[in-house]
């Protein structure tokens, strides 16, 4: 008994030592890849990370919780080459988290899918974007425009509502700044009758909710799409069924919705979209984020 004791121990000590020895091999590889990827991602997007950081603490618009929250978190991402590494050498599920925190490889919170505009963070002034045009059956007006990289998505999503019988029409796509301008000041005008008690900054913010103020529309931008009716009783209709069942398959998330509405610093609108992309679109929906939440969420995983 004694000596079968013995082989038993000598047995788990030599796997002890094998086991010891793995480990030490998968956290080589583990750091190796974690300076891999902090090389590609501050190769990416270092200087324009930088730029966002300081539109986000100089602006003043919309609540100021979610303003001292954005600053945490982007004091925590200036950090984050340092706390990734620690978390690298203490799991080993490290290296999964960053593939699911950039999505794509290459694809950042800056990329252009996931550029964030509200009124924290306005469009550089001067804001250029390559636009094609809708597919005529699916916009209400000639010529409506949409980001050249995702229009053949737009185009997709209404095709297959179409082939459901359900008829998505864009009644709202990319403006000009100049064409954000003008609804701006039309809703200032609008809440101003409405609502004589107001002092003029009173108004300007009221206007602001439900019309962005120039620079921070993500109509600018050109990612944004409006369907069928502006009105909160799209949520009744077939079109916003559809979309709530099928958009995220085609890149497409609601935007503004009832339940943060705090945290967007806009009313709820249910025909609002915006293109993110497949992958977080779905992931968005699945954690219940809005675009804010989910920028955040990306910056604390990095
Ligand atoms: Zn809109």
């Amino acid at each position: 008994m004694p000596a079968l004791d013995r082989n038993t121990r000598r047995l788990i000590n030599s796997l002890k030592r094998k086991n010891a020895m793995l480990t030490a091999l998968s956290l080589i590889l583990a750091v190796a890849l974690l300076v891999m990827t902090v090389l590609y991602v501050t190769k990416d997007s270092g200087a324009e990370t930088t730029d966002s950081t300081s539109v986000l603490e100089s602006s003043s618009d919309f609540d100021t919780a979610t303003s001292s929250e954005k600053k945490q978190s982007s004091e925590q991402s200036s950090t984050s080459k340092e706390s990734s590494s620690s978390k690298k050498e203490s799991s080993g599920s490290a290296s999964s988290k960053v593939v699911d925190a950039a999505a794509t490889p290459g694809d950042t919170i800056e990329s252009w899918n996931l550029k964030l505009v509200n009124g924290k963070n306005p469009l550089p002034s001067g804001f250029t974007v390559q636009t094609e045009k809708i597919k005529a059956s699916y916009a209400r007006d000639v010529g409506m425009l949409y980001d050249a990289r995702a229009v053949s998505y737009l185009n997709a999503m209404c095709a297959a509502a179409e082939k459901d019988g359900v008829n998505l029409l864009v009644i709202s796509s990319y403006r000009t700044n100049a064409r954000q301008k003008t609804l701006y000041n039309n809703q200032v005008a609008k809440q101003k009758v409405n609502h004589p008690e107001l002092s003029d900054a009173e108004v300007k913010k009221l206007a602001a909710t439900i019309s962005a103020y120039p620079g921070t529309s993500e109509h600018e931008l050109g990612l944004a799409v409006d369907f069928n009716s502006v009105e909160t009783s799209f949520e009744g209709t077939a079109q916003f069924k559809w979309l709530k069942a099928h958009a995220e398959e085609y890149g497409f998330i609601l935007r503004y919705t009832k339940e943060k509405q705090d945290i967007t610093g806009v009313i709820y609108e249910p025909w609002h979209y915006r293109y993110v992309g497949e992958k977080h679109a779905k992931k968005i929906n699945q954690l219940g984020f809005c675009l804010e939440e989910y920028i955040d969420y990306l910056k604390n995983n990095k």
